[in-house]
């Protein structure tokens, strides 16, 4: 494969400088590699011939076979046409143009069978076909057959320089015959028998050029099974490697202060779920090996208590351990609740963050270094360089699809022996991506919530009914809760959000007046002081009415608050939605979710909002949201550093195959952890290309 992607796509046959321009900007294809593996997006029968009786508008495509028995052009000059009768010996349609006239008219022959292919229209109650694809029925010699005619993505631009589908398939075809059958193999051969694949030129071929369906099929599940088991076997190997490398401190026991906080602190009794989850943690961090592990857990779900219990387990092996939250607001919340959880234990715990104090930042990097200080909470304060451990045994990353990959690894580095990592997010990945994304981590999983909360009542209303919903929230406010109001905010328009968020400000302060309800904002124009303090007047109950953008998204705990109001809603994603949602319910009253929404909205908007409606699950939520959008989309995957361009399979709907591939990786693996032996040379070798071009795999932890 190497060889064809070192042969650059401007040598082809039909593409040239220009056209080659074109197709590295519109479509990053520079090799001839990359053409071959810009797949069509769509196929059509070219099997059938329809008689032109049969022909309506209402039909996607046709195809007929017939005879041009006249042509003329029609209108003035600027809005000429070009009608071409067409007949099938029994009826007769008119082939339309508007474009390129001249060079059809020159074209056409009469007595002569054609194959024509188009979408039919009705025009004067007739039925035509306008800019159909016409080609001379015997003139096919020479074309590599398919029945299936492949469509391919192109853009305005490449259609300006009529590089269309058609064009695109031509240079498929021509690419494909220039290198005459000899695309090396990217599978080692008996792993291609063994699963029962086609060979990789045959399915390079038959996904341009099918013959049927049949074998369209089996071309589409070898590429899609290689996409997915390189994917896998990549990752499984770093993860087989730093197993192998890396030793970790071994937590050997469960000491004094775990065992005295489970005693006399613990607030409540952990749910199952948590205890299952701390047991998978303890035997892993206990293993003498380093732990790197995922915790997923619903909002609400308490994963805080588990990354705390996790944190005693390092202090009993005297080590450091340290939790990184992704805003200020949020670690201010892990010190204060934790402060509190620790309360009467002899622990030292310190919080920093970007607006410590430069005295107290001093004494915290000294208590650091001493070992003095045990638990350190923060933001990315955590991670500068003057930021040193005595003996860091642990780290806890919270909200970790809101930091990048580097950051993590920057955490990994403060000790010579790596630290075990935790990472928890409550942004629910499907099971498909996660072992895509973090697929060389463990992976556990809060499925169970704590007893006694309500589920939250979803309800979707138009604009018009603006005026219910202030009384209701009135209602709710003179019950002694508060509420949440909620505004999109889009990056590119970040003057017009502040505008919406003003009006809405405006609004919500017209029907509630602030002297006697008090209303906070919060945006994410403010300084991190202002939102914290206003964050805290909502906090203590102050003000009964948090008027916001998305920055209240992630964490943020309120207990009060058990109304939010999500205006254009239309305009959120599915996750942040769920995300939204899950700031109320945080307490023993019943907590509501009203989704506001204009009246013209997108099916995909649609579903959103009726699949938020119909379920609090997050893990269904994320599911649907993969359907939906595909995993490139899903928040947190640009973050997550990995952005795996696939070409082919698609995680929402090959999760079977993604399973078997990461199976079949494994397998290999387990005889042969670094691919070192001789028959898996090809594996190696293509594993080496994928982690060079790719995503850079090294600093994934
Ligand atoms: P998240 O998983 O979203 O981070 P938190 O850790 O903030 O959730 O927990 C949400 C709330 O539930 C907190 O107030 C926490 O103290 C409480 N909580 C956690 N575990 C339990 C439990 N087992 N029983 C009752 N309440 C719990
Ligand atoms: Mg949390």
């Amino acid at each position: 494969m190497s060889e064809l992607a070192g042969l650059d796509i401007k040598f082809l046959a039909g593409v040239g400088p220009k056209r080659a321009s074109i197709l590295n900007q519109e479509l990053s294809i520079y090799s001839y590699e990359d053409l071959l593996y810009h797949f069509p997006y769509k196929y059509i029968d070219r099997t059938k011939f329809y008689s032109i009786r049969e022909i309506n508008s209402k039909l996607p495509y046709i195809q007929v076979r017939g005879q041009i028995t006249g042509i003329e052009t029609l209108g003035e000059k600027r809005q000429q046409r070009l009608v071409a009768y067409f007949t099938d010996g029994e009826d007769t349609m008119e082939l339309v143009w508007f474009k390129g006239i001249k060079y059809i008219k020159g074209n056409l022959k009469p007595n002569t069978d054609y194959i024509v292919f188009g979408k039919p229209s009705e025009f004067n109650r007739k039925v035509n076909v306008v800019h159909p694809e016409i080609e001379e029925a015997n003139k096919s010699n020479g074309k590599i057959n398919a029945s299936l005619q492949s469509f391919y993505l192109t853009t305005e631009k490449m259609k300006n320089s009529f590089l269309n589908s058609r064009a695109i398939q031509k240079l498929q075809e021509n690419a494909l015959k220039s290198v005459n059958g000899k695309i090396p193999e990217t599978l080692p051969a008996p792993l291609i028998k063994r699963l029962g694949l086609i060979n990789l030129h045959e399915a390079l071929l038959q996904i341009h050029f099918p013959q049927n369906a049949e074998i369209l099929k089996k071309a589409q599940y070898r590429l899609k099974f290689e996409e997915l088991f390189y994917i896998q076997l990549n990752i499984l190997k770093m993860k087989m490697k730093r197993k192998i490398l890396y030793k970790g401190h071994p937590f050997a026991k469960i000491g004094e202060y775990f065992n005295c906080f489970y005693q006399n602190n613990l607030p409540f009794e952990l749910t199952n779920a948590q205890k299952r989850v701390i047991k998978e943690i303890r035997k892993d961090v206990g293993s003498g090996k380093q732990m790197n592990r995922l915790l997923q857990g619903d909002v609400g779900s308490g994963k805080t208590m588990v990354g705390l219990m996790c944190m005693l387990m390092a202090l009993d092996n005297g080590c450091q351990a340290c939790l990184m939250a992704p805003t200020e607001i949020l670690a201010t919340q892990h010190m204060e609740s934790i402060s509190e959880f620790l309360e009467g234990i002899d622990v030292n715990v310190a919080l920093l963050t970007g607006s410590t104090k430069q005295k107290d930042r001093r004494r915290i990097h000294e208590d650091l270094k001493s070992g003095e200080l045990q638990i350190l909470i923060g933001t990315h304060a955590l991670l500068e360089d003057v930021v040193q451990f005595n003996n860091l045994g642990l780290v806890i990353i919270d909200e970790q699809h809101r930091f990048g990959v580097a950051q993590r690894a920057r955490l990994w580095k403060k000790n010579n022996i790596p630290p075990h990592v935790l990472v928890m997010t409550a942004t629910p990945i499907p099971r498909t991506l996660a072992m895509t994304l973090y697929g060389d981590l463990e992976v556990s999983v809060i499925d169970e919530l704590p007893p006694g909360r309500k589920p939250i009542q979803t309800v979707h209303y138009f604009e018009n009914k603006r005026r219910q919903v202030y009384q209701f929230m009135k209602k709710q406010i003179d019950l002694g809760r508060q509420i949440y109001l909620v505004y999109p905010m889009i990056k590119e328009s970040e003057k017009m959000d502040y505008k919406n968020l003003e009006e809405g400000y405006e609004s919500v302060a017209s029907a509630f007046p602030p002297e006697k309800y008090g209303i906070s904002m919060v945006h994410g124009k403010m300084k991190p002081a202002e939102k914290d303090a206003e964050m805290q007047r909502f906090a203590q109950g102050e003000t009964k009415i948090m008027v916001a953008t998305t920055v209240i998204e992630v964490g943020v705990n309120v207990p009060n608050a058990s109304v939010m109001v999500i205006e254009s809603t239309e305009r959120f994603g599915l996750s942040q939605l769920h995300q939204l949602r899950g700031r109320v319910g945080r307490g023993a009253e019943q907590s509501y979710c009203i989704l506001m929404s204009s009246y013209k909205i997108s099916n995909e908007s649609r579903k959103r909002i009726e699949t938020m409606v119909r379920t609090n699950d997050g893990f269904e939520i994320a599911e649907v949201d993969l359907k939906l959008r595909g995993p490139g989309d899903i928040e947190g995957t640009q973050q997550s550093g990995i952005s795996y361009d696939l070409k082919i399979a698609h995680l929402g709907k090959d999760g079977q195959l993604l399973q078997y591939a990461r199976d079949v990786a494994q397998e290999i693996l387990d005889d042969d952890p670094l691919l070192e032996k001789e028959e898996n040379f090809t594996l190696a070798k293509q594993v080496k290309r994928l982690s060079k071009t790719k995503v850079n795999w090294s600093v994934i932890s």
